[in-house]
């Protein structure tokens, strides 16, 4: 159920501010297992029909924004290389009729590596695209069939070659560690074999059984354990240790870059900067206190006559100091204190004290930033300094 009545102070807070745009293609071929996105695995018509959504979606939310100048453009999923090309490029096509990227912006597709053929590079090379997020999640065969993915390791490298050998170079890609019955062996293959593909960006994520997802349910009846927090801290660790020596900065807990290629568009998640997200499922967030969440159905979005149906939140100050705390001690910029108001500031000093005194945070002048050690606890840390 949508609450319009705070819509009118969502575009107030936004307009003036400039922000990404998000772009949520609810397509997959199907289903992996762990995961539990907004997705469907409808076919061809219902893609006409979500693009048409689309455009109109745009046209309705385009004064959110500054859309004179958006920084970055991510289209996600899903999975956005299940579109075809047509549409694929009709979809840029709108979002140019609707809005101006900035001189540099960042364009960001995520794509699955065994949709990576010269016709989608064909169809990119219509499109702004100028940076490629790819799921690899592991390089080894058995897994990538136990988890659902669709493609095969060799699938992923040749996808990467292709990629470079029609000019794209800013690559990210994505693994996945304490998979059920990965050994630390294992893990330390995936990230050799992502290393030597020396692409300027990496996303390594620790598995999360979420419920309600097929490996939920395995997890549940006994049939896969979880890897236990020794085994992960260790895996954890090695991936830090080797992409550092690699050249890669540790800027965020999950992200990893070469210098000058961190992802723009990810990086406005983390410090507080407005985003627009447009279709089923998309967030938008206005920089200050209101949150909107599209309610995650195709048919409700393809149908909806007027606005789009959505929820809003509208975060109280306790609720905006806690997300100012999760977002910020996540990134190796840290928390700048001064971002608080004194009574904030000496409150998450308070409950800083034990874990600065244990080594688990640093603080240099203004700011508060996890320590080596304390970003394998960084749940806790984060979640004591919280209201
Ligand atoms: S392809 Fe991506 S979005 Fe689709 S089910 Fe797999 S992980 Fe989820």
């Amino acid at each position: 159920m949508s609450i319009p009545v705070f819509t009118k102070s969502f575009i107030r807070n936004v307009v003036t501010k400039v922000g990404g745009v998000y772009i949520h293609v609810p397509f997959c071929k199907k289903r992996c297992i762990y995961c539990d996105f907004y997705s469907t695995t409808s076919g061809f018509e219902w893609k006409r029909s979500y693009i048409s959504a689309l455009k109109r979606e745009m046209r309705l939310r385009r004064s959110e924004i500054d859309f004179s100048r958006v920084p970055s453009l991510y289209i996600g999923g899903g999975t956005p290389s299940q579109l075809p090309s047509d549409l694929l490029i009709e979809l840029f096509q709108t979002a140019k009729d609707n809005f101006t990227l900035s001189e540099g912006a960042e364009v960001t597709i995520e794509v699955n590596p065994d949709d990576v053929t010269p016709s989608l590079i064909d169809a990119l090379r219509q499109t702004p695209v100028n940076r490629i997020s790819m799921g690899v999640q592991t390089f080894r065969d058995e897994m990538l069939r136990f988890l659902n993915r669709r493609h095969t390791s060799e699938q992923a490298l040749q996808a990467v070659q292709l990629f470079r050998d029609a000019g794209y170079g800013n690559i990210s890609l994505d693994l996945i560690y304490g998979l059920p019955s990965q050994t630390f062996e294992a893990w330390t293959c995936d990230v050799q074999q992502l290393l030597k593909l020396s692409v300027p960006h990496l996303s390594a994520y620790a598995l999360s059984y979420e419920n309600g997802t097929p490996l939920y349910k395995m997890l549940q009846g006994g049939e896969v354990s979880e890897a236990s927090d020794e085994l992960s801290w260790r895996m954890y660790e090695y991936l830090m240790d080797e992409t550092k020596a690699s050249g890669y900065e540790h800027y965020e807990i999950s992200n990893f870059a070469k210098p000058g290629m961190r992802a723009r568009h990810n990086s406005s998640y983390w410090d507080g900067s407005p985003y627009l997200g447009l279709g089923p499922g998309a967030h938008s967030y206005d920089g200050d206190n209101v949150r909107r969440s599209n309610n995650t159905s195709l048919e409700e979005y393809v149908s909806a006559i007027a606005d789009v149906p959505h929820q809003l939140e509208v975060l109280s100050r306790e609720e905006q100091y806690d997300e100012l705390i999760m977002t910020r001690l996540r990134t190796a910029s840290g928390l700048y204190l001064r971002a608080l108001t004194p009574e904030q500031e000496s409150y998450c000093l308070q409950m800083a004290e034990q874990h600065l005194c244990w080594g688990n945070l640093i603080r240099e002048g203004d700011i508060l930033r996890l320590s080596r050690k304390g970003i394998f606890i960084s749940n806790s840390v984060i979640s004591d300094l919280m209201c």
